[in-house]
């Protein structure tokens, strides 16, 4: 008589980490399910305000999220204020430092601002590539988006800036992407929904990010 053998998953280990940073990210970082706000549209910050201590305290604050989010996952690169509790259309974005290749330039990394950003146009090229949101963790969703997007915003100097870049380095395509998530986190949208339910993979493949890529579509 043979004998049965129980099949388990492969990547049990890293599941157990995935699963374990998912639990600390959570404690500041709102689900999806927890907080109604997350699927409303946010509302728009009064310019003349984005100067006043609430909100240089609420940018500080938001920036350290994402400070300490990275430092627990060693990832992450953006967070909306409504996934903090925050229904205002505010976000903020992390940028890498990036090297020059003919080392004349150096721009460290960043955490920028973005406040009340509006859209003005979309590319017709699209991209396929795996995201994950922070308030549906550990998710991966294979999202299709426009591979560039150009729009206005205010800095949290209350200044009107204009973001047009069509970069098409990873970098430059995950900046293009990152914005376009983090919009429409402030329009009560989750990059879950613009996938098909069986596309849908819960993280265990502790190379599956570092092996992604964008496709055309
Ligand atoms: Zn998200």
């Amino acid at each position: 008589m043979k004998k049965f053998k129980p099949v388990l998953p492969v990547f049990r280990k890293n599941k157990i980490k995935v699963f374990n940073m998912a639990l600390k990210t959570g404690q500041f970082i709102f689900q999806i399910g927890e907080l109604d706000s997350l699927r409303k549209r946010s509302l728009d910050i009064p310019i003349t305000k984005i100067t006043s201590k609430e909100y240089r305290q609420k940018f500080e604050y938001i920036k350290n999220c994402l400070k300490k989010y990275r430092k627990i996952t060693g990832v992450g690169r953006g967070i909306t204020a409504v996934q903090i509790g925050i229904p205002e259309r505010f976000s903020v974005v992390y940028q890498p430092a990036i090297k020059a290749d003919k080392s004349s330039s150096y721009t460290p990394e960043q955490y920028f601002i973005i406040i009340n950003p509006k859209i003005k146009k979309f590319s017709r090229k699209k991209l396929i590539y795996p995201e994950m949101c922070m308030s549906a963790n550990p998710i991966i969703a294979p999202t299709i988006r426009p591979a560039w997007i150009e729009f206005s915003y205010y800095n949290d100097l209350g200044n009107l800036k204009y973001w047009t870049t069509k970069d098409e380095s990873d970098l430059g395509r995950i900046l293009n992407r990152v914005f376009q998530h983090e919009i429409d986190h402030m329009n009560g949208i989750i990059n879950i929904d613009k996938v098909k339910s069986s596309d849908l993979i819960l993280e265990s493949d502790p190379k599956y990010y570092t092996t992604a890529k964008f496709k055309e579509v």
